[in-house]
């Protein structure tokens, strides 16, 4: 099964942001509309709406407002392109002030907006803006300024927060409908799905960290992340294939959360209870596993993983007449059942509306 899934889907791609060579800029000229990837009837925003406040990142020189400057060391880029030695402490004296902020400092994979001329990534040796519908970090409340978020690429900000260590990976949470309320953006936008992840990457970030988590136990010798209750375990890895056909609701859980996990983001594809070889998709895009001997610092697993899924659901959403020969090709190996696992898991989970309140300041 592992060997015929190996050959369905690329190893590797580059990074879709990439100006040379990558397959993304060789069969489409960018990623498909976000609005058209929410589920069937949940997102009814228009793409003009799409922009909020906290999308103008302060700039990277030193002009900023006092308090960026307070806390900017006196860099230029000319000076020392990559000042990792100097940044990292930077972030760490950051999150060292949560106490005295009173504010949880999170570092949210989310997905930069559609209608959005791109952030700026704040990482000092990137010069990339980071493009609408690509997945990026939030540093939240931000190094520069506490009312507004920092925003890196996923793969820059793997170089700069050591993911490796508990203290860094412990804040990083994927955005999605069951944590919202933490993210200090616009309330309508967040309920609107804005910056949301979509079911693919929040399944992939998600498992992403707990097989980080098992890995730093490893390496540390410390107790690893707690064994999942069973039902949850089965829920989380077997739905959507033919064969789990008795998925029972774990204690605590809503409905509408029960169905979300059993439908869209199901990691699973199959073609019936006679299929021997689903499609799975922590077979397919997981850049760590349990095995790995080492987690490696500055190592962009987490960056590389997403890109590739990006580059995969561009592909697979994109309209036949925009897909060049490359594309149908690809499409064709890659078969009617990853086509359809792709589709949907590249929809975004919208939250459950009747449910959701937002703390009382907001
Ligand atoms: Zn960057």
């Amino acid at each position: 099964m592992a060997d015929k899934q190996e050959k369905s889907i690329p190893s590797s791609s580059k990074r879709a942001r990439s100006p040379e060579g990558s397959h993304e800029a060789e069969i489409n000229e960018r990623p498909p509309k976000r609005q058209d990837r929410h589920e069937d009837g949940e997102h009814p925003q228009k793409q003009q709406d799409r922009y909020e406040n906290d999308e103008n990142p302060p700039k990277r020189d030193n002009q900023g407002t006092d308090e960026s400057s307070r806390k900017k060391p006196p860099l230029t880029y000319s000076s020392a392109p990559d000042n990792l030695d100097i940044w990292k402490p930077v972030l760490e004296d950051h999150i060292a002030e949560e106490r005295r902020l009173g504010r949880a400092i999170n570092f949210f994979v989310e997905c930069s907006p559609h209608a959005n001329g791109g952030s700026t990534c704040q990482l000092r040796s990137c010069f990339e803006k980071i493009e609408k519908d690509d997945y990026r970090v939030a540093v939240e409340p931000g190094m520069f300024s506490q009312s507004r978020a920092d925003f890196y690429h996923v793969e820059c900000f793997e170089k700069l927060a050591d993911l490796t260590r508990e203290k860094y990976l412990n804040r990083l949470k994927p955005l999605s409908r069951n944590n919202l309320i933490e993210r200090n953006a616009k309330r309508s936008s967040l309920m609107n799905g804005y910056y949301l992840l979509d079911a693919g990457a929040e399944r992939l970030v998600t498992q992403w960290i707990f097989v980080m988590r098992k890995l730093i136990a490893k390496r540390d010798g410390t107790d690893g992340p707690k064994s999942e209750d069973p039902k949850l375990h089965d829920l989380l890895y077997q739905s959507g294939s033919a064969k789990f056909t008795d998925a029972e609701q774990p204690e605590g859980m809503t409905d509408f959360e029960f169905r979300k996990l059993q439908t869209t983001l199901a990691p699973i594809e199959s073609d019936g209870p006679e299929d021997d070889q689903e499609w799975n998709l922590f077979d397919l895009f997981m850049t760590i596993t349990g095995d790995d001997e080492i987690c490696e610092e500055g190592k962009t697993t987490l960056g590389s993983m997403l890109e590739t899924w990006r580059w995969c659901w561009t592909v697979v959403n994109l309209d036949e007449q925009r897909l060049t020969e490359a594309g149908k090709k690809l499409k064709e190996e890659w078969g009617e059942k990853c086509i359809r696992a792709v589709k949907r898991l590249s929809k975004i989970p919208m939250p459950d509306l009747d449910a959701i309140s937002f703390p009382d300041e907001w």
